[in-house]
């Protein structure tokens, strides 16, 4: 039943893998399963951002020119640093004002989508966003991590590449950091392999493992932290400490804002003991984070966010923890 951890730097001459950076069959099985889930061919990577890297790459790298690249305001902060180093023009727009994103489309070369954006959690209009992106001869890739393919498959909407930090929900136990790429196009598959290889941001046998097994129970999983997610967002809606909150209706990331700023934003995330004040999200256990803590996080993220990733603990449990901290003076 279970797949094997294949440890091995290299094989036997005469089979069907020649060397551990080229192909391993643990990487095979668990991207065969999220293949299967996304409707394309994927490609496993060390990180979510190896994933991303290639993908940038076989979309944008290669092609010459002064075309821009049209990214999300609020889109995860080391993936438009990365697309700022490709040297050509970023045009940064909110994902949730498809006209602003259709307008900036003329004379690009890559639209980069994330649906719902981190941390702002804006959903993209994606049939919309992507007809247009056809109709200019620009290519689009979709960070569809905090999604799921459960929630969305960008594939199916006609995306070139879909990309997933696996290290989030797809493996969803907060111990190990692996990405994805997705395509239903052979030519970006093939650009998308000849980067891991030549980059070698190939994952372990061990992480793709860990990620096969934690996938299995990505639908259970997802189900129950979002039936909590709704719960939450509904209360912190009607609590007093909140000014606002944000929850797209799909997924277990809501993100709140409080009354009084940084300081008092601080003071929820370090007050509670049941949710963990940590980055990251997706995994069984609930975290919260004040996303502004990070120098680098984008200035159209409020100081006083914090982004609550929603886990599968009880939910009373969860709201008492949450609170207690929102009240505590
Ligand atoms: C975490 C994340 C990444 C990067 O994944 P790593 O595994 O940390 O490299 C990329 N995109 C989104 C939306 C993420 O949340």
């Amino acid at each position: 039943m279970a797949t094997p951890v294949v440890a091995t730097s290299t094989f036997v001459a005469g089979g069907v893998r020649g060397y551990g950076r080229y192909a391993n069959p643990t990487w095979e099985a668990f991207e065969q399963a999220v293949g299967s889930l996304e409707g394309g061919t994927c490609l496993s990577f060390a990180s979510g951002m190896g994933a991303v890297s290639a993908t940038v790459a076989a979309l944008a790298g290669e092609r010459e020119g002064e075309e821009a690249v049209v990214v999300p305001s609020d889109g995860y902060h080391t993936a438009v640093d990365l697309i700022t180093r490709l040297g050509r023009p970023v045009r940064s727009v909110s994902m949730a004002d498809t006209d602003a994103v259709v307008a900036a489309l003329d004379g690009a070369a890559l639209l980069w989508v994330e649906s719902p954006t981190n941390p702002l959690l804006e959903v993209a209009d994606l049939p919309t966003l992507l007809d247009a992106a056809r109709s200019r001869g620009v290519r689009v890739a979709v960070d569809a991590t905090a999604a799921t393919p459960l929630r969305l498959r960008p594939l199916e909407h006609g995306a070139d590449v879909v990309v997933h930090a696996a290290t989030k929900y797809l493996s969803g136990h907060s111990d190990l950091l692996m990405g994805v790429a997705g395509t239903t196009d052979a030519d970006t598959a093939e650009r998308l392999l000849a980067h891991r290889t030549l980059h070698g941001a190939v994952p372990g046998a061990f992480e793709a493992w860990l990620a096969l097994r934690g996938l299995r129970t990505l639908p259970v999983r997802l189900d129950r932290a979002e039936a909590t997610a709704r719960v939450l967002a509904a209360r912190l809606g009607a609590h007093e400490a909140v000014s606002r909150v944000r929850y797209p209706g799909l997924g277990a990331l809501v993100s709140i804002e409080v009354h009084g700023g940084a300081e008092r934003a601080d003071a929820v995330a370090a007050g509670t003991t049941l949710w963990v004040q940590a980055t990251s999200f997706g995994g069984v256990e609930s975290l919260l984070e004040r996303r502004r803590r990070w120098p680098s996080e984008r200035d159209v993220v409020p100081e006083s966010l914090i982004r609550l990733s929603v886990g599968i603990e009880d939910v009373e449990d969860l709201w008492a923890d949450l609170d207690a901290a929102l009240t505590r003076p």
